[in-house]
C-alpha cells in the first residue's frame, strides 16, 4: 500500500502582504527603507534612522508604541508600514548547567539552532548559525550530514542574538555585567560561504549604539576557506578560529574534505596574513579529539611545529558523538596528555568542557529540526511502504 506524505504545515497562508521587518537591517538599509516607503522625508531619514536604531538595538523594543520620543502619528505610520516582530521560537531548552538552546523559525523550513553557553569568554557566549545545513561534509560533524538548505540573511543572524537577549533579559544593552558577552560563529554552517550576510550582521551586532558587542569578542570559525580569510579580517575585524583537526594533509582531507581544495600549507599562509594578527589578537585553532584518529603524542608535537610563529591558542574539543557517528571521543587521559605536550610547546590549550549535553547543544550536534522531521517522515514512509 502506498502512502502519501503530507509535510506541509497546514493550509497555505492567505496572501497577506508581509510588512518589512526593520529589526535586522543595517543602519544604511534602515534609512533607505524609511525613504522607500515614504514614511520619512529623505532629508530626515538619517536622523530618524539613528533614533529608531537606539530603540531597536539598545532598548530591544519590538513595538513602535514604546518609542516615547517619536511623535504619535509617526509611530502609527511606522507600524502601518513596518514590523519589529521577532521570529517564532519553536522550542526552548535549558540545560542543568545553564546552557540554553533555542530553535528559531524564520520562514517555512528555515529553522535555526542557537545556543547560549555560560562561563565562556568574558561572561557567556552565544553560538550562532550562519547557514541551515552545510555544503562541506566534515565526517565528524552532524550538520555536515545535512544538505545545505540556504544561507541565512543578516537579519536572521542578528535575530539569533535578539532572541537570546530577550530570553536573558539583557535590554537595554548593559554596559557592564553582561551575561551575553561573546559571539561565536560555531553553530550550523560555514560562515565564509556566507560572508556578505555575516559581515552585515557583525556590523549590526558590534554597533556601539546598539548591542555593542566588540569585534574582539566576536569569533568567526571556518573550516578553512582560504580565499575569504583576508576579506573576513578586513570587513569584520572579527577574531579568527580555524577548524584544523589534523596536522597532515592525508588525515585532514579525510576529516575536513575542503582540505583537498585548500591544503594545510595554503591554509597556514592565509592565516599568517590575517589582518591584525598579534599576540593580543590570536587565532584560535580548534582540534576535535577523535579516539585513535588524531590524538597521538606525535600529532601533538606536529601541531606545535605547525603553529610555530603564529600567535595562537588551541582549543581541544572532546568529540561529541551523535547517532550513527563514525568516531569515538578520545579518553580523558589521552586528551590531557595531548594538552600537556601543547603546553610544553608554549600553547595554552584549554580543553573545552562539554556543555549542554543533556539538551544536545554541543558543537556539531546542531541540526535543524525540519531536517529531523523530514528524516523521521522518510523513515515512517519506508516502514509503511516496504515496496
Ligand atoms: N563551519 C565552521 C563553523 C561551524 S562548526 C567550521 O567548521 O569551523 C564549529 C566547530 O565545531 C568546528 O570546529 C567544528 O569542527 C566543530 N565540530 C563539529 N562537529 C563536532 C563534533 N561532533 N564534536 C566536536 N566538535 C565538532
Ligand atoms: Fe560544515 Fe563546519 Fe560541520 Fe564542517 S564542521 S560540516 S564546515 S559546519
Amino acid at each position: 500500500m502506498g502512502v502519501t506524505l503530507d509535510l506541509s504545515r497546514g493550509p497555505a497562508a492567505a496572501a497577506v502582504p508581509v510588512k518589512p521587518n526593520l529589526a535586522g537591517l543595517t543602519r544604511a538599509e534602515l534609512a533607505q527603507a524609511l525613504i522607500d516607503t515614504e514614511v520619512v522625508r529623505p532629508d530626515k531619514a538619517r536622523m530618524r534612522a539613528t533614533q529608531l536604531w537606539r530603540w531597536i538595538h539598545h532598548y530591544g523594543v519590538t513595538d513602535f508604541a514604546a518609542m516615547t520620543d517619536v511623535a504619535k502619528e509617526m509611530r502609527a505610520s511606522l507600524s502601518e508600514a513596518f514590523t519589529l516582530a521577532r521570529p517564532e521560537i519553536v522550542e526552548r531548552q535549558v540545560s542543568q548547567d545553564g546552557t540554553r538552546k533555542w530553535l528559531i523559525r524564520t520562514a517555512p523550513g528555515i529553522e535555526i539552532e542557537t545556543v547560549y553557553i555560560p562561563d565562556v569568554g568574558r561572561a557567556g557566549a552565544l553560538c550562532v548559525s550562519s547557514q541551515v545545513g552545510c555544503t562541506l561534509n566534515c565526517t565528524f560533524c552532524h550538520t555536515g550530514t545535512q544538505a545545505l538548505v540556504r544561507n541565512l540573511t543578516a537579519a536572521e543572524i542578528v535575530a539569533q542574538v535578539q532572541v537570546a537577549r530577550d530570553d536573558l533579559g539583557e535590554w537595554p544593552s548593559p554596559k557592564e555585567d553582561r551575561r551575553l558577552s561573546n559571539i561565536v560563529f560555531m553553530g550550523m554552517g560555514e560562515p565564509l560561504y556566507n560572508l556578505d550576510n555575516v559581515a552585515a550582521a557583525i556590523d549590526v551586532i558590534a554597533d556601539n549604539e546598539g548591542i555593542a558587542i566588540s569585534r574582539r569578542r566576536i569569533t568567526v570559525s571556518t573550516s578553512g576557506v582560504v580565499p575569504e580569510l583576508q576579506a573576513l579580517g578586513e570587513r569584520t575585524g572579527a577574531m579568527l578560529a580555524i577548524s584544523l583537526h589534523a596536522t597532515n594533509d592525508a588525515l585532514r582531507e579525510e576529516l575536513v574534505p575542503l582540505n583537498k581544495k585548500y591544503p594545510i600549507a595554503e591554509l597556514m599562509a592565509g592565516i599568517r596574513a590575517y589582518p591584525g594578527l598579534a599576540n593580543a589578537k590570536r587565532v584560535t585553532f580548534e582540534y576535535v579529539m577523535l579516539k585513535g584518529v588524531n590524538d597521538s603524542p606525535a600529532e601533538a608535537k606536529a601541531l606545535v611545529q605547525l603553529l610555530k610563529g603564529i600567535p595562537a591558542k588551541i582549543n581541544l574539543i572532546p568529540f561529541n558523538p551523535w547517532p550513527g557517528s563514525p568516531y569515538e571521543c578520545s579518553d580523558w587521559k589521552t586528551i590531557e596528555a595531548f594538552a600537556a605536550i601543547l603546553n610544553r610547546g608554549g600553547y595554552a590549550s584549554p580543553i573545552r568542557t562539554p556543555r549542554g549535553r543533556d539538551i544536545l547543544a554541543a558543537c556539531g550536534q546542531l541540526k535543524s529540526e525540519s531536517e529531523k522531521l523530514r528524516a523521521s517522515a522518510r523513515r515512517r514512509a519506508t516502514a509503511a511502504d516496504p515496496a
